[in-house]
């Protein structure tokens, strides 16, 4: 790093410039030789750099301390090496500073440090944890960070060392005048840096294989097919971003007595044929522990569905609850007692006469009992 130009200089402040006037310098120059302003202008692109590394150094106090007293050499190797990471992500920071936003656009994204891959996962959860809503630990074998050399890679005491290829921007660019061609650099795999001197632990990954849990609240009413984003519980960044996010897609596990359809449930229950005809009443135990009395009116058919609003599920989205759908059955006795064959088939006789004089059901019903007997 010999013959380098004196930071002051290159952003054109003095030696006792305060931080303000730092910011100030480095935003003015910064815009003016910004890559996405000057596409395939390599001598703007070499300037932006050494404006954005002289920024760097003399924006943070313990950097400058040691650049004043010893020069580059008191920057280089160490904790104190003069330029870090990728130019590109520091610079998006101290935009996002100035102006409350980022500058450039997507075309930089690429280059910065970026997040650690998402995880997914599946999660089983029973209708009742569904319904209800529940906490669950969720066991990840997944990459975890190094703790060696907190996810760097380098052997303790060393640093990733910035690419030459790329100068740490992960990419490079072919092509000139309009049309540009950016590809992930080839001698770091787009990482901005590479590592000369691996951590024994992780073999350089900045990672190492390991089970953790993660503790996941899922709210009532989550249904199969939702998906919640856990933040910052995916994988490692591998070039000094936060870490990924985990998915968890939910799976309901299918329930003896209710089935789900989006926010109503739906249940089928048998009746007799007598409670048909007659009426009756019959008492459904909810999921959440609470019972709820549904009336079957007098001729219910086979296959009636009663419909009872709000006895669904929670609504994930908001407030309200789907309806409980009762899916009537009527059942046919397979046998029959002596006493029970006699009684349907006085009733058969009944029915039968019934259809002519339905007015005079209850007149009759003495004689036809008397003429069978
Ligand atoms: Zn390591
Ligand atoms: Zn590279």
């Amino acid at each position: 790093m010999s013959g380098k130009q004196d930071y002051y200089d290159v952003l054109g402040v003095g030696r006792e410039a305060s931080t303000g006037e730092i910011r100030k310098a480095y935003k003015k120059l910064a815009l003016q030789f910004h890559p996405d302003r000057n596409q395939g202008d390599d001598e703007a692109e070499s300037q932006f750099k050494s404006v954005t590394e002289a920024y760097q150094v003399l924006s943070d106090d313990q950097k400058r301390q040691r650049y004043d007293q010893f020069g580059h050499a008191g920057l280089e190797g160490g904790a104190g090496a003069g330029f870090q990471g990728d130019i590109f992500s520091h610079f998006q920071d101290i935009f996002s500073d100035f102006f409350g936003g980022g500058f450039g656009g997507g075309s930089r994204q690429a280059s910065r440090a970026r997040r650690g891959r998402d995880m997914g996962v599946t999660q089983a959860l029973s209708l009742e944890e569904a319904i209800l809503g529940c906490k669950k630990e969720i066991e990840l074998h997944a990459p975890t960070q190094c703790e060696t050399c907190e996810g760097s890679g380098a052997k303790p005491g060393s640093r990733p060392k910035r690419c030459a290829t790329c100068a740490g921007a992960g990419q490079v660019s072919t092509g000139r005048g309009f049309v540009v061609f950016t590809q992930p650099c080839p001698s770091c795999g787009g990482e901005g840096s590479v590592i000369d001197d691996p951590c024994h632990t992780c073999d350089g990954a900045g990672w190492t294989e390991a089970t953790r849990k993660v503790s996941v609240t899922f709210p009532p009413g989550i249904d199969q097919g939702h998906r919640l984003r856990v933040a910052g519980q995916g994988l490692p960044s591998t070039s000094g971003g936060p870490p990924g996010h985990l998915y968890v897609d939910v799976a309901l596990e299918a329930h003896p007595i209710f089935e789900r359809q989006g926010d109503d449930l739906i249940t089928r229950r048998t009746i007799s044929y007598p409670a048909a005809a007659l009426g009756d009443s019959m008492t459904i135990e909810l999921i959440g522990g609470s019972d709820h009395e549904v009336s079957i009116e007098a001729g219910t058919q086979p296959g009636t569905i009663i419909t009872i609003a709000g006895k669904g599920t929670p609504s994930v989205n908001g407030p309200g609850r789907g309806a409980l759908h009762v899916v009537i059955q009527v059942d046919v006795p397979r046998e029959l007692s002596r006493e029970a064959r006699r009684i349907l088939k006085t009733l058969r006789e009944e029915l039968s006469g019934a259809d002519e004089n339905e007015d005079e059901d209850e007149d009759e019903d003495g004689k036809k009992h008397v003429k069978t007997a």
